[in-house]
């Protein structure tokens, strides 16, 4: 199921959402179709002051739809895998 990155926000009354550079922004940018270009949405992601906070969100939430702090969900896969490795790895050390 999509979720629509400025609901989700809203709903979630994250701090941070006031300042997102997607505000206003075509839903459909942000959730593309399978196979369309996310070059739009990372573009307006990369110049977004909250960057570091909606990946952060996205990460920590295991979205698995759309763009989130400038990264597909897939990016976003390897960055949770890293982290869960690294934990796993303090963990026997
Ligand atoms: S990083 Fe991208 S998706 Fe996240 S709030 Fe900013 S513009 Fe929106």
């Amino acid at each position: 199921m999509r979720r629509e990155l400025i609901d989700a926000l809203a709903v979630e009354q994250v701090g941070w959402k006031e300042y997102a550079n997607c505000l206003g922004a075509h839903h459909d940018l942000f959730f593309p179709d399978r196979g369309a270009s996310t070059r739009a949405a990372k573009q307006i992601c990369a110049e977004c002051q909250v960057r570091v906070d909606c990946l952060e969100y996205a990460v920590t939430r295991g979205e698995k739809f759309g763009i989130w702090g400038g990264l597909s969900e897939r990016e976003r896969r390897k960055i949770r895998k890293q982290r869960a490795a690294e934990a796993l790895q303090r963990a026997v050390s």
